[in-house]
């Protein structure tokens, strides 16, 4: 039975690697949780059919799909082919029932240092993908990541900057908001509040350790870092955000290595008092 307080929670499924799809939907009914985020390789792994009944069978919501390809990459074949990947993970977001497409737009193609043509390459490929997306029925989810990744994973970095490519963008564009990468922005608050609560797709929650052992593997559970979740809530009630919450940890050091029934447990302790509506709190 879904838990009522968790209603708009749900791990994004990299938390949890160690199960198949499948199985990380089943635990994540079994803990009472309202959705899970999925990504495409853990999809294509089972096949969309079974996704699809393992989804219908617990009720469970998909508030995203990871990932784009990269954007960034100029013209040519390569460009090409990694169009057409997002021109199938598009279609992909549509058929799991997710809201939205998470764009993790890409960092410099090889051998540049051209960071503004990377950013140039990546609102052409945006721009080309929304009327796609508007056929698939779902939303270009817009994540900036943190610039310490701006080299090889992703050159949208602020909040700022997703907010100025959703105004050009149009409705078809959303953010995903991830307070891991977020945290540290003295303009966080502010760029939520222009954002609104309905261009906020999901929003990921995680935690910043001190220290951080590992660029990309040693992401906290909410509670162990030095991130004010408490704050932040504040914030989007303020705003009126009544989305989903998506939990996204990459801990190959540690909570990758703890059993996955664990680490739900812990999830939900951590962040309940962040994930339940308002007029709960
Ligand atoms: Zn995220």
């Amino acid at each position: 039975m879904p838990d009522p307080d968790l209603r708009r929670f749900a791990l994004n499924q990299a938390t949890i690697p160690a199960l198949r799809l499948d199985a990380a939907i089943a635990a994540s009914a079994r803990s009472g949780l309202g959705g899970i985020g999925v990504w495409r390789d853990r999809l294509e792994e089972i096949g969309l059919p079974a996704a699809k009944r393992a989804l219908a069978e617990t009720g469970l919501f998909v508030p995203s799909l990871c990932k784009s390809a990269p954007l960034t990459e100029p013209e040519g074949p390569d460009r090409r082919r990694l169009m057409e990947d997002n021109r199938r993970a598009l279609e992909q977001t549509a058929e799991i029932g997710a809201d939205c497409l998470v764009m993790v737009v890409g960092g410099l193609p090889g051998g540049s240092r051209d960071l503004a043509d990377a950013r140039a390459w990546m609102r052409e490929g945006l721009e080309e993908l929304i009327p796609y997306a508007r056929e698939c029925g779902v939303r270009l989810g817009l994540e900036p990541l943190h610039p310490m990744y701006a080299a090889d994973r992703s050159c949208l970095n602020l909040l700022a900057q997703a907010n100025d490519l959703c105004d050009a963008l149009g409705p078809q564009a959303a953010i995903v908001a991830d307070v891991y990468h977020c945290w540290w922005d003295p303009d966080f608050k502010n760029q939520l509040r222009r954002a609104g609560a309905h261009r906020i797709a999901s929003f990921h929650l995680g935690d910043w350790l001190l220290p951080t052992r590992d660029l990309l593997l040693d992401r906290g559970m909410v509670g162990d870092g030095v991130i004010d979740h408490a704050r932040i809530r504040e914030w989007l009630f303020d705003i009126d955000y009544e989305g989903p919450f998506e939990l996204e940890i990459f801990s190959e050091l540690d909570w990758w290595r703890r059993d996955p029934e664990e680490v739900l447990r812990i999830s939900i302790e951590r962040c309940r008092p962040l994930v339940t509506a308002k007029e709960d709190a």
